[in-house]
């Protein structure tokens, strides 16, 4: 299983804005970003002009560090993506944004999206009463997610159950705080897409 090994907090201060990587102490004035405004490896901030490569890039790498996801992969998406019809840019968005691990993180269940997909490799949720124990599934209109059984009495579990009662889930997905029980109602659109990415610049960095 490949994943990132750096300190979370410094991925948000390389991009200079808060990524959501920790959960609840983003929400806290502990978070790195208010703290130390600055990339980390510096003394301060830098006065070097960023050049138009690098601003594609970083934006690149903020949008793959938002949803947890390496090259190759974030590669695939955009491939896939451009064979859609539609904007590219929003056809990437979109794709990612279905990944079975950001609809638990947006449906409350999970309080980053690492965390999500720990929960989901675990096996503790269900899609439309199967099982399924892979982050990187990409949800359909009418799926429904439930929360196995057995994982109900877990204390981290409910905890999550908890955090989802409170959540406000996006327009494209629902939550049923009585039954424990998320839905798909439809596809997301860019503007149910909450991240602070131009993702036009990504477009234009794999288009070079
Ligand atoms: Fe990023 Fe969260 Fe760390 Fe703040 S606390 S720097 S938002 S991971």
């Amino acid at each position: 299983m490949a994943r990132y090994t750096e300190a979370r907090c410094r991925l948000c201060r390389r991009e200079g804005v808060k990524l959501y990587l920790k959960g609840d102490r983003c929400y806290t004035p502990k978070c790195a970003v208010g703290r130390r405004a600055f990339p980390p490896g510096q003394q301060g901030p830098s006065r070097r002009k960023v050049t138009e490569y690098g601003l594609q890039l970083r934006e690149k790498q903020k949008v793959r560090r938002i949803y947890g996801v390496l090259e190759a992969q974030f590669r695939n998406y955009f491939r896939k993506a451009e064979r859609q019809p539609g904007v590219t840019g929003e056809n990437l968005l979109r794709l990612l944004e279905r990944r079975f691990d950001n609809v638990v993180y947006r449906l409350g269940l999970g309080a980053s999206r690492m965390e999500a997909r720990q929960l989901i490799r675990h096996g503790h949720f269900a899609i439309n009463g199967r099982k399924v124990d892979i982050p990187s599934y990409l949800v359909k209109v009418g799926d429904v997610i439930t929360i196995r059984e057995r994982s109900k009495s877990l204390p981290r579990i409910r905890e999550n159950m908890e955090r989802a009662a409170e959540n406000t889930a996006p327009a494209w997905l629902e939550y049923d705080s009585e039954q424990a029980v998320g839905r798909v109602v439809a596809l997301p659109d860019r503007e149910h897409i909450d991240i602070p990415v131009q993702e036009q610049l990504v477009v234009e960095l794999y288009s070079r």
